[in-house]
């Protein structure tokens, strides 16, 4: 049995009105560990355990060690998050709550990573945080859910930090035959990998990344992801952080629903960037979600801009 929720499928009378044009929400904020994440990671993690894995271990003190902390505890597996000092209080305590162990090594991700990894044996399976395909496979079940609900939809915007969310929607359209429907990846102005490798005409890695958009905080995107922006029609779109703080101030208001600066972005193309949308009359919006972020820290950062 899948470990995420079917989540709500709603028109938003908000964003449509101001969009000028029918916008629906898939609301990925309402699983459980806060974000679509769940999705590939349950699929995955369903997987090894099935072939006998009795360990997960993760790298990510985002939404993805999260989920991988979630699905452990829901498969009675014990999980191994291994962070660096930078991570945050709150994500170190989001993901212990759901019984994780958190493993705080070295200054930045490179070095918590690599003592993850070092730690994998036999029994161990490392969940990565978007280049996967059983990941894609799972994420690919958001389209599965809108296409049995019956909506019509003609474009699909969606954040892209390292592609996975982009590589899973992309699969699940073209295995409900909807090939030809554009993908809109919005990424902001500091982690703009995809739109970089798109305008390079080749896979880049950024020096660095910034912002307030830390989930979608991947230098490199991945192979698969860089692929698909040649190959299926694909719009990328860079915003600003104001645009995404705003975004999801707005989103608050408008839903009721706290959302992170990463998912801010995509919600930004209907607030205000709409002419991007020209010609689209149904959009479909991947509501990705994130629990890393308050309503604090959103007032701090708009009242920043
Ligand atoms: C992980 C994440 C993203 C980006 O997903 P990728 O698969 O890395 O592109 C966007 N929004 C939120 C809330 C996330 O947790």
């Amino acid at each position: 049995m899948p470990l995420h929720l079917e989540t709500p499928l709603i028109e938003s009378v908000p964003l449509s009105l101001a969009s000028g044009r029918s916008i629906f929400l898939k609301m990925e904020a309402l699983q459980p560990p806060g974000s679509f994440k769940i999705r590939g990671v349950g699929a995955a993690c369903e997987h090894h355990a099935q072939n006998g894995k009795r360990r997960f271990v993760s790298s990510s003190g985002g939404n993805a060690g999260m989920a991988v902390a979630y699905a452990g505890r829901l498969l009675s597996i014990p999980v191994s998050v291994f962070v660096p000092e930078t991570t945050t209080e709150r994500a170190k305590s989001l993901i212990g709550q759901q019984g994780a162990e958190v493993i705080v090594h070295g200054a930045a991700w490179d070095e918590a990573n690599a003592e993850a990894l070092a730690s994998v044996d036999a029994e161990t399976a490392f969940i990565h945080p978007f280049d996967d395909p059983l990941l894609w496979t799972g994420h690919a079940t958001v389209i599965d859910e809108v296409v049995r609900s019956g909506l019509a939809f003609d474009a699909v915007v969606l954040s892209v930090g390292g592609g996975g969310l982009f590589a899973g929607v992309a699969e699940g359209l073209r295995r409900n035959g909807l090939q030809q429907v554009p993908i809109f990846a919005v990424e902001t102005e500091g982690t703009a990998s995809l739109a970089a490798s798109i305008e390079a005409g080749a896979l880049v890695e950024l020096a660095s990344v910034s912002g307030i958009a830390t989930s979608l905080g991947a230098r490199k995107v991945s192979d698969r992801a860089f692929e698909l922006s040649r190959t299926r029609p694909v719009e990328s779109v860079v915003v600003s952080d104001a645009d995404a703080a705003s975004a999801c101030m707005r989103f608050l208001d408008d839903h009721r629903v706290l959302v992170e600066p990463a998912c801010g972005a995509a919600l930004s193309l209907a607030y205000a960037h709409a002419d991007r949308l020209a010609g689209y009359e149904r959009v479909l919006i991947i509501a990705c979600g994130g629990a890393t972020t308050t309503v604090e820290r959103l007032q701090a950062w708009q009242a920043s801009y």
